[in-house]
């Protein structure tokens, strides 16, 4: 007998809310909460008759910390799951400490406003001390931890695939499979066709900002950092087939450094077919990735949010997308004094989650997670005072989950390793 308060009804949001909707032994009440309150009355609209869960919406801006105090005090819920962007995460860190509630997401924080001459100090000063330069880090949301646990509650970063599921995968090889483990490599391939010439699978803003910033890895504690897309490699990926992928930065590589500081190498890789790269790096050269504002005819325009106005919505490429996904992890190490390699990954096919969900599988990777760690302080076996990240808790409850609740694991004791 749960009740949470959804804030954001996007692409990853729809599927977390829908997954709710199915998992309501547990979610008996759920408030979903948005900017644009339609897409909230749409959806509880399509859920009507469907779930034993109680549904009511409302219109929140995310950014307005009294505005979400409002919300969470009026409402009460038990745990506060932001799906909406990165930007709100403080913010409603803030009020879930005001209101003392539970509080998860999905992707850690980074501000929308890059030019802000304060974070940018905080930042730069960061990037000469850690040596990465993605906008986004755990600084911010780590910065909560004390508070988080004088106030006896709970808050869970990153649960969506990747981060989230990768992380959980690390706990598992660590807890199941090795006495250590020397390296992970996590393998992101998308081999879906949505068949337009460019559109991201999520939100463009944050995934243009993410794919276009340098690549790095940790390498003995230390980043190692690389320009964009230097370094490629091809590999064949069980259920889709050969790709290209490429090493990117990528937020739990920060987190895994962190609680795994023995690991010697954690790197990332995700595929891009030429197409998708050709048109991001035209794009970035004329300037359309920025985040500065320009002044066009009298307005302020920011380049990149008038590209993601144009760009087709995430949440409209499920009924066009073919093929499917593979995401996981691959491990060197040692089990019993003897050289060991593992594979745990997922596959998940386009179509499928489409008729489950009316979403494509990248929403779907993310969304079910997303459901799953909510469950998780839910039902109390991921609930600890503090600020954490997914390969802190016990891997098996949720592991657990992922296949009850659609994305079952796959294991290979044998798996080709990336050079
Ligand atoms: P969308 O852009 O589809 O949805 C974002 C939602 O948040 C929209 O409903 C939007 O409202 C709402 N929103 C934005 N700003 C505010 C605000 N100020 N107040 C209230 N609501 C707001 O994004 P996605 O669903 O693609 O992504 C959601 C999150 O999931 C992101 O943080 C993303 O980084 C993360 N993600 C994580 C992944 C993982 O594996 N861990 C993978 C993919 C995504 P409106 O409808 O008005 O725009």
């Amino acid at each position: 007998m749960s009740r949470v308060l959804v804030i954001g009804c996007g692409g990853v949001a729809s599927v977390a809310i829908r997954k709710c909707a199915q998992a309501d032994d547990v979610f008996t009440q759920m408030c979903i909460a948005s900017r644009t309150k339609s897409k909230c009355d749409a959806l509880a609209e399509k859920l009507k008759n469907k779930t034993k869960c109680e549904i009511t919406t409302a219109q929140v801006d995310a950014d307005n910390v009294d505005e979400l105090i409002n919300l969470i005090n009026g409402y009460k819920p038990d745990l506060v799951m932001n799906i909406a962007l990165p930007y709100q995460d403080l913010t409603i860190m803030d009020a879930c400490l005001a209101c003392h509630v539970d509080y998860m997401d999905t992707a850690n924080y980074e501000p929308e406003d890059t030019d802000d001459p304060k974070w940018r100090e905080i930042y730069e000063k960061r990037c000469k001390e850690l040596g990465f330069s993605a906008y986004f880090d755990y600084s911010w949301q780590w910065a909560y931890k004390k508070k988080f646990e004088e106030a006896g509650l709970t808050a869970l970063l990153g649960s969506g695939f990747d981060p989230g599921v990768t992380q959980c995968y690390c706990a598992y090889a660590k807890k199941h499979e090795f006495d250590t483990i020397d390296t992970i490599d996590i393998l992101d391939c998308n081999g879906g066709d949505h068949g337009y010439a460019f559109a991201t699978n999520f939100n463009p803003e944050i995934n243009l900002r993410e794919v276009s910033a340098p690549g790095s890895y940790m390498e003995n504690g230390k980043w190692v950092e690389i320009p964009a897309m230097s370094i490629k490699r091809e590999y064949d990926f069980d259920g889709v087939g050969k790709k290209d992928m490429y090493l990117l930065h990528h937020e739990e590589i920060e987190s895994l450094g962190k609680n795994f500081p023995e690991v010697k190498r954690i790197r990332f890789f995700m595929t891009f077919g030429q197409s998708y790269l050709d048109h991001m790096r035209c794009l970035e050269d004329v300037g359309m990735l920025s985040t500065t504002p320009i002044d066009y005819d009298g307005h302020q325009i920011v380049p990149i949010q008038f590209l993601k106005a144009l760009l087709p919505d995430p949440a409209s490429l499920g009924p066009r997308t073919k093929g499917k996904t593979n995401i996981g992890c691959i491990f060197t190490g040692k089990k019993d004094g003897r050289d060991k390699t593992y594979y745990i990954y997922n596959i998940c096919d386009h179509e499928e989650c489409y008729k489950e969900v009316e979403s494509q599988a990248i929403s779907y990777t993310t969304g079910v997670p997303a459901m799953c760690g909510a469950l998780m302080i839910l039902t109390g076996k991921w609930k600890k005072p503090g600020v954490y990240t997914v390969e802190e808790f016990d891997p098996d409850p949720f592991i657990e989950a992922l296949e009850k609740y659609g994305l079952p694991r796959k294991e290979s004791y044998n798996p080709v390793l990336v050079d």
